[in-house]
């Protein structure tokens, strides 16, 4: 298999502002170019473009290609599922097929694992009814995406070795820091002899548009390369990396994307420099020096997102203070288990408890500003 995937999430919009909206005549003409270019896997999940992406799948792809021609991926809601019943996992993957209109999955997978998800896919079942799927033949691979330490990914893999791959979140960036844990994680699936399904690559379009001293180092090495095609490169030059997913958005980032990933070569040792180089310069424009330790979460009344949130905020800072989608989006769903950054009461329970003496609760406010506005 080729290693490149189309992300279902990011799709284009007849309306900007309508996530549902989806310009099914362009993403038809994007799945059609993606598969004449020897491309198969597609990647979606049902709460993707307002619960409509898994509908688009079945107008654009599955009723209009043979059902062998193609790999479909999609998820099961974990984050969504707070008050579910084993019985309601029963009743979502059904309508997950029929919203496909497919009679089996080729990859179906726990979305969003962490600690409070995996906590509730043990009290569902969640394991245990994938394999189930898989026995019955409606999944043909069983896996999960993966939001969290590399330590609690190590736990779950060990205490599930029948999971065949994991969705990680890698990116250059991101490869060594210590919230995303890009490597850590990447070397835990390894470890453990997992096959590996990247996503967000050029880390929610971040990479993509960069500040101009990093983008200039990268087209000094490779002025013929995309800015953001270093990201996916990066990626898919991991020996275990079955597949990287990109979010493409309209037909140019398909013919982009599917030109260099056709014969793929991996980065050569000086490109891979290159990318840690534009890195660096990056990081140092960091706003709020936030470790991620986490420290601070703990004992917040309302339940704030703290150090997931300030990294939002230092993407936005890199990007210019600019927000794109995929930050909005990512705010709105961390919304889904915490409180927003304005539900800060200002009790100064996690100033007191961060070692690095940021001023969290001014930082909070900030963070609403650019991301509530
Ligand atoms: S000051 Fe705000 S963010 Fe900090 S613990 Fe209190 S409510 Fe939570
Ligand atoms: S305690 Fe401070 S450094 Fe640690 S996650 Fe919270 S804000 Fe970030």
């Amino acid at each position: 298999m080729k290693k490149l995937g189309f992300g279902m999430m990011r799709l284009p919009l007849t309306d900007p502002n309508v996530q549902g909206q989806v310009d099914l005549e362009q993403v038809c003409a994007m799945v059609d170019t993606f598969l004449e270019r020897g491309f198969t896997y597609f990647d979606t999940a049902y709460m993707y473009h307002d619960h409509n992406s898994e509908r688009v799948v079945r107008k654009a792809l599955v009723e209009r290609h043979p059902r062998e021609s193609f790999t479909l991926a999609t998820k099961l809601p974990l984050s969504m599922m707070k008050d579910s019943t084993p019985a309601d996992q029963e009743r979502i993957f059904n309508e997950q097929l029929e919203k496909c209109g497919v009679a089996y999955f080729d990859y179906y997978l726990l979305h969003n694992l962490n600690k409070e998800t995996y906590a509730r896919a043990q009290q569902l079942g969640s394991f245990a009814f994938l394999q189930e799927k898989k026995a019955a033949g409606l999944v043909r691979h069983a896996g999960f995406s993966f939001h969290d330490t590399a330590d609690l990914l190590d736990e779950i893999l060990t205490a599930h070795p029948e999971v065949e791959f994991v969705q990680l979140q890698i990116n250059y960036l991101d490869w060594d820091s210590e919230n995303v844990q890009s490597r850590r994680c990447y070397e835990t699936a390894v470890k453990h002899g997992k096959q590996v399904v990247v996503m967000e690559p050029v880390k929610g379009g971040s990479l993509a548009h960069m500040l101009p001293e990093a983008e200039a180092l990268l087209r000094s090495a490779h002025p013929d390369w995309s800015i953001p095609s270093w990201g996916i490169r990066f990626a898919a030059s991991l020996d275990h990396v079955m597949v990287v997913l990109s979010g493409m958005s309209d037909l140019e980032q398909v013919r982009d994307n599917t030109g260099y990933m056709a014969d793929f070569q991996p980065l050569t040792e000086a490109e891979r420099q290159t990318v840690f180089q534009a890195a660096e310069i990056l990081r140092k424009s960091i706003a709020i020096p936030c470790t991620a330790c986490r420290y601070c979460v703990e004992g917040c009344p309302q339940n704030i997102a703290i150090p997931e949130y300030f990294e939002l905020y230092n993407t936005s800072y890199q990007m210019g203070g600019r927000t794109s989608p995929a930050l909005r989006m990512r705010y709105g769903f961390l919304q889904k288990d915490h409180g927003k950054a304005s539900d800060c009461v200002a009790c100064g329970q996690c100033e007191s408890a961060c070692p690095q003496h940021i001023e969290i609760t001014q930082w909070l406010k900030k963070v609403a500003a650019v991301l509530e506005n």
